[in-house]
């Protein structure tokens, strides 16, 4: 009797541990992420958080999205990029956050291309844009990222909203997913070598450093944005010169 109760005990413990793990795809908390987008420019920036969200109902499936394993000193190249977004939304535990943010967007510009409501694709799309730029999700849930996880989602959270005009953005443009992909991996390694710095510190992410590293996520953002609204723009025309009236 007393050893199922110790067995359940312990299958208990297992479950907990499983649910609340900290470092599976916490991401920087909500504020940060309405942050990002508020400073991208994105008109529906308070849908950034929704991906966070949706982990609740679809668990693992969702929660692989949101970051990428990755062992330090590795060199991430966009043709990862592409093969993880042939990942997006299954299961795979080493996740594919680098994939999953073409994937979102191949979802938006195939909704849109059909004439269908697709703002929801982008929402999950500047989701993952934001998880790019947290540090420790392109690192193993190894001690260090067990430890520091939840402080550094919530270095700069409080107010962060307030301040979304401190998020720095600089130019990128991007013209093609071989653009996107390329700037995908200089931020997500950007990412990994600031996080594999500060796991041999042993320290946590300065706040300083985090406003950095929202304002590559942001810049990012805004380059998507500028590169659909161009693309929409485009996709119109097309359709008016066809348009035989
Ligand atoms: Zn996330």
């Amino acid at each position: 009797m007393s050893q199922r109760i110790v067995f359940a005990a312990g299958v208990l413990a297992c479950l907990v541990v499983t649910v609340l793990r900290p470092g599976s795809g916490g991401a920087w908390y909500d504020e940060t992420h309405l942050a990002i987008a508020k400073a991208a420019g994105w008109r529906k920036w308070y849908h950034a958080a929704g991906a966070d969200i949706a982990k609740l109902k679809l668990g693992e499936v969702e929660r692989h999205n949101h970051y990428a394993n990755n062992a330090c000193g590795a060199r991430i190249t966009p043709a990862a990029v592409f093969a993880q977004a042939e990942r997006y939304d299954r299961l795979d535990p080493q996740g594919h956050l680098y994939g999953a943010i073409l994937g979102a967007l191949r979802g938006y510009r195939d909704f849109r291309a059909r004439g269908l409501y697709a703002d929801y694709h982008l929402a999950y799309a500047a989701h993952y844009l934001g998880d790019l730029s947290q540090p420790l999700h392109h690192i193993p849930h190894n001690d260090y990222n067990r430890r520091h996880h939840a402080a550094t989602d919530g270095i700069v959270d409080r107010g962060a909203l307030k301040q979304a005009k401190r998020i720095a953005l600089y130019p990128i443009v991007i013209a093609s997913e071989e653009d996107l992909a390329r700037e995908i991996a200089r931020i997500a390694q950007l990412s990994l070598d600031l996080a594999c710095t500060l796991q041999r510190e042993d320290r946590i992410l300065a706040a300083a450093e985090a406003w950095v590293q929202l304002g590559h996520s942001a810049s990012l953002l805004r380059a998507v944005l500028d590169w659909l609204e161009r693309e929409g723009k485009a996709e119109k025309r097309a359709g008016e010169t066809k348009d035989p009236g």
